[in-house]
Order: C-alpha cells, then sequence, then structure tokens
C-alpha cells in the first residue's frame, strides 16, 4: 500500500455530539431579507446579471460567468433587488452579492421546467444549469466532476453519507427523509455515466440511516451499503475511495484518476429533485447546533438567509455565543458576524457557548508524536509547524503541506493544543505566495 494512504483507516475517536439526530428537517419562513454572494462554489465567482430594483422569482438565475470552474447562481427567494454589494466570503474572497427584500410569495420563476435527459451530455448541462456543486463541504462544481477526461476508466460511483463531523445530521436525516431522491440520483448517474457498480459509505453511528438506504437498493444488484467504523475523518473524500474500493487517489490526482466519481448524499439527492421539478439549487438542509442555541434542530432554510434568523428559528441564543462556526468543529469556518448567508455548501451552523470554548493555552511541543500517528496521510503536523513557523518554503514542500485536507485530526491529539491544521494552512499559503 502506498505509505501516502498507510493510515488512511485509522482516525481520531471524536465526541459525536449528534444533538440533533432525531429531529426531522423543518422548513423555516422566508426571511425579510437574503444576501446571495456570487462566489459559493471552487473556482471563478459569477457575474450578477440582475440589476437594483429588478423583480426576482425563485429559481431566476442572478449570476454566472463563462469560466470553466464555476456554477450558476439562482434567487432562492422572490422579491426586489435592493442592492448589489461587496462581499468579503468567511473564507477571505472578495465578490459580489446581490441583496433581495423578499415579497414572501415564493413565487416560482415561469421559465422552470424539469430538463429532458436523454444522454450524458444533457445530464451534464442540466447539472450545469441547476447551479448543482458539492453540497458536503467542498463545493466543488458538479458538472465538472461529472465530466472526468478520462470517462472511459470510471467504473465506480461513491456516494458519501459518512458525516463524520461532531454535531451535523442533516445527511442521516436527508438519508432517512429523502432515500428515494439519493437512490434515483445514483440510478440516473450510474445510467449516464456508464457506471458498473456503486458504494454508499455509512458510519455505523447512523444505524437508522444504513437500514433505510440498505432497503432501498436492496432489488440493485451493483449497489451496496458499507457500514464504516465512526472514526474521524471517514467523510473525507480520499478516506471514503480508500475504504469504499481499495484504490488510492494518488498525489495531484483526482478520484477519477482512481476510476471513481465520489458525491455526497445532499448532492445526489438535490441533483434527483432538479430533473424531476427543474427547481435549481436554492435551499438547503443544514443542522443548527451548539451550547448557545434554544432548539437545536435541523432545517430547510434558503440560501442567502443570514445565521441570525436561522438562530432566530431555532429559538434564538439561550447564552451569548462565543464563537459561531459553519460547518463542524473539526473542519468548519468560524465566523465573527451572524449576519453572513448560508451558502450552497454549508451543512451546518454551530453557535458555540463560553463552556464549548474554553481557551487553551498553546505550549511548545513536547515531541510526543501524537500528531504523526493521527494524520491520515502520515504528514509531519510537528515538523511542518516548525517550518511554518521558520517561514522555511522548501522545508514546506518537501513535507508535502500542500496534501493537508485541513481535518485537524493532528490539532485535535495534540496534548500542546498547537493549532497544527491552521500552521498547515497558512504553510500552503506560504507556498502559494512563493510560487
Ligand atoms: S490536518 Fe493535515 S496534517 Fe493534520 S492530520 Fe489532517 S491531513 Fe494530517
Ligand atoms: S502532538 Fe503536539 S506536542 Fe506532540 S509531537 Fe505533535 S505537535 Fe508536538
Amino acid at each position: 500500500m502506498p505509505s501516502l494512504f498507510s493510515k488512511a483507516l485509522n482516525g481520531v475517536s471524536v465526541k459525536h455530539c449528534k444533538n440533533t439526530a432525531s429531529s426531522a428537517a423543518v422548513r423555516m419562513p422566508v426571511p425579510d431579507k437574503v444576501v446571495i454572494p456570487m462566489i459559493q462554489h471552487m473556482g471563478a465567482p459569477c457575474e450578477p446579471v440582475v440589476k437594483v430594483k429588478d423583480t426576482v422569482t425563485v429559481g431566476q438565475l442572478l449570476g454566472d460567468t463563462d469560466a470553466f470552474l464555476s456554477a450558476p447562481i439562482h434567487s432562492s427567494v422572490s422579491g426586489t433587488v435592493t442592492a448589489i454589494e461587496d462581499f468579503i466570503t468567511p473564507g477571505g474572497d472578495k465578490c459580489k452579492s446581490v441583496v433581495i427584500t423578499t415579497d414572501k410569495l415564493q413565487t416560482p420563476c415561469p421559465d422552470l421546467a424539469p430538463p429532458v435527459v436523454n444522454s450524458r451530455e444533457d445530464l451534464i448541462k442540466a447539472v450545469r444549469a441547476c447551479g448543482l456543486v458539492g453540497l458536503g463541504g467542498a463545493g466543488f462544481p458538479t458538472h465538472i466532476k461529472l465530466s472526468p477526461k478520462n470517462l472511459d476508466q470510471v467504473d465506480t460511483l461513491v456516494i458519501n453519507g459518512a458525516e463524520c463531523e461532531p454535531y451535523i445530521t442533516c445527511d442521516m436525516r436527508l438519508m432517512l427523509e429523502r432515500t428515494a431522491s439519493i437512490v434515483e440520483g445514483i440510478k440516473v448517474v450510474m445510467k449516464y455515466l456508464e457506471l458498473g457498480s456503486c458504494v454508499i459509505g455509512i458510519e455505523s453511528n447512523k444505524p437508522e440511516a444504513i437500514a433505510a438506504m440498505t432497503e432501498a437498493v436492496s432489488g440493485m444488484e451493483n449497489v451496496r451499503v458499507l457500514t464504516m467504523k465512526a472514526l474521524y475523518p471517514r467523510g473525507a473524500e480520499k478516506v471514503i475511495i480508500y475504504e469504499a474500493t481499495g484504490r488510492v487517489v494518488e498525489e495531484g490526482k483526482l478520484p477519477a484518476d482512481a476510476g471513481v466519481i465520489a458525491m455526497n448524499v445532499a448532492t445526489i439527492s438535490k441533483l434527483a429533485d432538479y430533473l424531476q421539478t427543474g427547481m435549481p439549487l436554492v435551499e438547503k438542509m443544514l443542522t443548527v447546533d451548539g451550547g448557545s442555541v434554544a432548539e437545536p434542530k435541523n432545517i430547510i432554510a434558503p440560501i442567502g438567509t443570514s445565521i441570525r434568523d436561522m438562530i432566530e428559528f431555532c429559538g434564538g441564543y439561550k447564552s451569548e455565543p462565543k464563537k459561531l462556526l459553519m460547518g463542524g468543529p473539526m473542519m468548519g469556518i468560524s465566523v465573527y458576524s451572524d449576519d453572513f448567508p448560508l451558502l450552497k455548501n454549508n451543512n451546518a451552523i454551530l453557535a458555540f457557548d463560553e463552556e464549548q470554548c474554553r481557551p487553551v493555552k498553546e505550549t511548545a511541543c513536547i515531541r510526543c508524536g501524537r500528531c504523526l500517528r493521527a494524520c491520515p496521510f502520515d504528514l509531519a503536523p510537528a515538523a511542518m509547524d516548525k517550518a511554518y513557523h521558520m517561514g522555511n518554503v522548501d522545508k514546506l514542500r518537501e513535507l508535502k503541506v500542500n496534501l493537508c485536507m485541513e481535518c485537524g485530526c493532528c490539532s485535535y491529539v495534540c496534548p500542546a493544543h498547537r493549532e497544527l491544521a491552521m500552521y498547515n494552512k497558512l504553510g500552503k499559503r506560504l507556498l502559494r505566495e512563493a510560487k
């Protein structure tokens, strides 16, 4: 087995904290205002195609671009465009955003209709038109993922239902509540991409989801459910591909190079819904949780809804939040304001209270080696930490900091509380700048 993956099936045992596992998703009322940024995906930002004072409807195109790596963005509400203004994403990218004051009528765009799909080309075109991106967090445009150059060598679809981040339960709810959509999406992708088999990977701490999906695919010869050990980060793309197929996505390569297309359960479910209804990606199911939230639950919210409005729908704050996260505690992004809007690839909002954010003092590395043992990719976090702090770009390159997926396992186990994943992130930036 190549060394990159010699420990891929290890992981760290994190507290699951799946408090909302039994909370069926509830659709929240349409907020007064949404803010829809023109970048919600990996790749180039869209340019707004609407202007201030335009009336818009649900599913209407708001922004698009000719850039290869991008995905169009649609209105999640009906109402009036009240501003087009600069927006800084939680990741620090700058783009325009379309601000819409809603009319609460949710009038659908009259041009919408289910796409006609009779070929792979039709499917790819439809997926792009829908604005679909990886909904598990990565935000990679799905139409590009479904168009690998070596499609003739791709034979397996891997569906990611691991949901290994603590607190988040929306994918599990989706597997219970939208089982048929997931199965339909699998059928469509396997048919038009001529894939011979499909593996649905789910962690063992979701027995209900495993049972529901197993029953739903019981008549499908080439589709199976794989129960995975509940160890973080089983849901990382390279890790689940390895566990599901035994294949390694080598350094600098894509899943397709290993003969695999990997999709999250939410992405495949939305694909099926779009083919049936013609409604693009305009809303999201997500988990709202954390010690500061009065009534944690799974909700369905229009894209562009502010964190504040979503938390308000969950009973409001019961204590002052000390940390707001978009995503899970291991890989989520910390934001400084609850003004931030829901983006396509957000799967959780966590508002942690004082108890959950007790500050810990970072101390010097004691060379215990725990971070080395924890890294699923056999990287050397302590050495990368040192190289980053010395500004040693050559060493960072030699240590392959660019392979770090920022899963946070190393930081989690470090007794000196070193922010190793963050230093790797900054180290990668240093490498990019050096180029
Ligand atoms: S954050 Fe990077 S270095 Fe740390 S365990 Fe994950 S992959 Fe390894
Ligand atoms: S886990 Fe922390 S203390 Fe131990 S070797 Fe790694 S960086 Fe040093």
